[in-house]
């Protein structure tokens, strides 16, 4: 690897530095320093985005939390105001690699890689969770859906970065629900990742599902023909069948060395029987 490594004290710097040149930019450099060593890309200069971000802690604002782009899986993981507020988030990031790759890799990286296997994506697309992305002139607001456009493609603009993710409140009535479905359960990527959020009412029928399933398509996907049909219903046998049909004809995999297609069809169709689970720990790992 041939590459100039630039470490910019803060953002006016790291501004300045992105207007020069070829660049990329590194945080945890888990997905970056594999690309370029496998010759996938070869930037003359790479730079370090850690040290510019100057609220480094996960907080409370107001109805919201934001996250540092910065923030790396084991960070996420063991947040008590992670754990508290978005299990789903708490449980997507332990499901990232091993220990030492969470203590490398960031959620910004995750979503700026824009991977359809990534995991803590999963969990971003349930909460609706918004990207502040900052630049000389100033910050833009985009949701997560809107910033990616396709695999490994964003709308992350030059000269720009991101700088955190809010993910707005939720009501604590809802079960919080992440699964990884792979061929080991550590370092590995992900055959399908699902998860969702449910709220029921005391009778048990649905009042607002939310289901969001990767590594089946070219994006996440909500998977809003099931959210929709099971809403006012109860998870009943017949129920969860029709759901599953729905499941079959909204997502698109596409067969690697990891899983063919049709596998990926019959584990995110097997993954719909696990709505209704009430554990908030499905995925620890
Ligand atoms: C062995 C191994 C196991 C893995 N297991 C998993 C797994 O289980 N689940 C999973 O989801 N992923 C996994 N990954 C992929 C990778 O670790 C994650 O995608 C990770 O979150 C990337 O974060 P990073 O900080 O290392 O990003 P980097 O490699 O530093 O950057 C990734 C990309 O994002 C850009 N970027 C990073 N931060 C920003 C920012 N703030 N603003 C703008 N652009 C930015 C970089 O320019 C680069 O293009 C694995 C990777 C390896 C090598």
């Amino acid at each position: 690897m041939s590459f100039e490594l630039l470490v910019p004290k803060d953002e006016e710097k790291l501004f300045s530095l992105m207007e020069e040149g070829d660049y990329k930019l590194l945080a945890g450099g888990t997905d970056l320093f594999v690309k370029i060593k496998k010759d996938l890309l070869s930037p003359d200069r790479v730079i370090d985005i850690t040290g510019a971000i100057t609220e480094p802690k996960i907080a409370e604002k107001g109805e919201k939390i934001s996250i540092p782009a910065t923030a790396t899986f084991q960070e996420i993981a063991e947040s008590p105001l992670v754990n508290r507020e978005f299990p789903v988030l708490a449980q997507s990031a332990r499901a990232v690699g091993a220990t030492q790759l969470r203590n490398m890799a960031t959620i910004g990286g995750n979503v700026c890689n824009a991977s359809p296997s990534a995991d803590s994506l999963i969990a971003l697309y349930l909460l609706n969770g918004e990207l502040t992305l900052a630049d000389r002139e100033g910050e833009r607001r985009l949701t997560i859906n809107d910033f990616i456009t396709g695999p490994g493609k964003t709308k992350l603009t030059r000269g720009e970065y991101l700088k955190s993710l809010e993910i707005p409140g939720i009501s604590e009535d809802f079960t919080h629900y992440f699964e990884k479905v792979g061929r080991r359960n550590a370092l590995d990527i992900s055959v399908c990742t699902m998860g969702y959020l449910l709220k029921k009412e005391e009778d048990g029928t649905v009042e607002e599902l939310r289901l969001a399933y990767g590594a089946v398509a070219p994006k996440i996907i909500r998977a809003t023909s099931v959210e929709e049909y099971l809403q006012g219903k109860k998870l009943n046998r017949e129920n969860i069948a029709e759901a599953k049909k729905l499941v079959r004809s909204e997502i698109s995999p596409i067969g690697d060395i990891r899983g063919s297609a049709e596998y990926r069809k019959k584990v995110a169709v097997r993954l719909v029987e696990k709505i209704g689970n009430t554990s908030n720990s499905a995925n620890e790992i």
